[in-house]
């Protein structure tokens, strides 16, 4: 593979293009680059600005048309970004997620296989499953992977998520990286409950909805568990610091650890997290901080805006709720392998994302 930024005989095809990451990525890709897009979803409300581009192609289309499939897999690189991830659909259409988190994506990998294109697959860090509070850094090659029983169906999207890495992994003729995201964040993520989606989106998009609201956030079970968010561009960063392993440029050395050699390009065959580590909070805590930048961004005390309220999981979920207690990423292969490490502070991330939300929704 030798992809030049500047290559205006390159198309990469984006599965996804209409969702959080995929509209991102579709902007970057325009403006940092010379290539084309291909892009596919079923939604389009967040590049309606670029529906008109003359270097892009959209199809409104799922993966279950084998000719979709086949017309993917034509193009030199593939990101499938598409995937159902909404946490309360997991409980209640746990067929319906594994079929969005496995069957089409792996009919995609195997059209992928079939005509040589590489696959940069997004996969989950909630394929690391149920981790307690004092568990330690998550590694993409050694910590063990334990979900909860099947009567807690919160784990129909990571065991079909995981299922599907091993699946990739195991394709033979398959060129693949795969991407494990912690919690990204940042304009454009999921929906406001009641007006432009249905049911409990991510906790940063349901925190936002309830400030602009004037409602209590939930902090759910206590909002014990942490989380690492990772800030929208830095994870644009890392699918550039993916792509351009692709040109089969030498990395630093020193900032190799001492791999001299890349088969091909350091990206192949690979498995990354994509974390900021600097970022972890606990979710009470994000509640407060989300609460304090609400109240300077829309000029009001902090006060005035509601208290959080604890709420059982399976109250607010349903029956089948069980959760990560902590999730920290080692990220240290995306630095040695790509040179990638995020670099977006939590504050900077939250008022980001708020302003956005305040300004599309208020
Ligand atoms: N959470 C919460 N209140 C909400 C939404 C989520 O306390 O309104 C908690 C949830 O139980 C979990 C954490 O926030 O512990 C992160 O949840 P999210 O759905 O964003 O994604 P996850 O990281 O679990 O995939």
């Amino acid at each position: 593979m030798n992809l030049q930024f500047n290559d205006r005989s390159v198309t990469v095809a984006i599965v996804g293009c209409g969702g959080f990451i995929g509209s991102h990525l579709l902007d970057a890709v325009l403006c940092r680059t010379k290539w084309r897009v291909f892009g596919v979803d079923l939604d389009f409300y967040r590049i309606q600005h670029r529906l008109n581009d003359e270097r892009c192609e959209f199809l409104c289309a799922d993966l279950s048309n084998p000719e979709v499939l086949n017309r993917i897999a034509q193009f030199p690189v593939v990101v499938n970004l598409a995937a159902i991830c909404t946490p309360s659909r997991y409980m209640s259409e746990a067929c319906e997620v594994i079929r969005s988190n496995y069957d089409r994506p792996v009919a995609l990998a195997e059209a992928c296989a079939k005509s040589g294109a590489w696959l940069i697959h997004f996969s989950t860090s909630e394929v690391y499953g149920r981790t307690g509070s004092d568990s330690g850094e998550l590694s993409e090659d050694e910590t063990p992977l334990s979900f909860g029983p099947v009567g807690a169906s919160r784990w129909s999207y990571a065991t079909a998520k995981l299922l599907t890495e091993r699946y990739i992994a195991g394709l033979d003729g398959l060129k693949w990286t795969m991407v494990r995201p912690f919690n990204f964040v940042g304009p454009y993520m999921d929906f406001m409950p009641g007006v432009d989606g249905e049911g409990i989106p991510r906790v940063l998009a349901n925190f936002s909805s309830a400030l602009l609201r004037g409602e209590p956030l939930k902090l759910v079970n206590g909002g014990k568990a942490r989380r690492c968010f990772t800030g929208i561009y830095d994870a644009i960063d890392f699918i550039f610091a993916v792509f351009a392993a692709g040109t089969n440029r030498q990395l630093n050395m020193a900032d190799a650890g001492g791999v001299s050699e890349f088969s091909d390009s350091p990206a192949y065959s690979q498995i990354f997290n994509v974390g900021n580590p600097d970022n972890e909070v606990t979710i009470a805590e994000l509640a407060q901080r989300m609460r304090n930048i609400y109240a300077s961004i829309r000029e009001v005390p902090v006060e005035s805006l509601p208290q959080p309220e604890v709420v059982s999981g399976e109250d607010y979920y349903g029956v089948g709720y069980d959760d990560s207690m902590r999730r920290m990423p080692n990220v240290e292969k995306a630095w040695k392998l790509l040179g990638f490490r995020a670099s977006m502070g939590l504050d900077d991330c939250l008022r980001d994302s708020l302003k956005w939300f305040v300004g599309h929704y208020a």
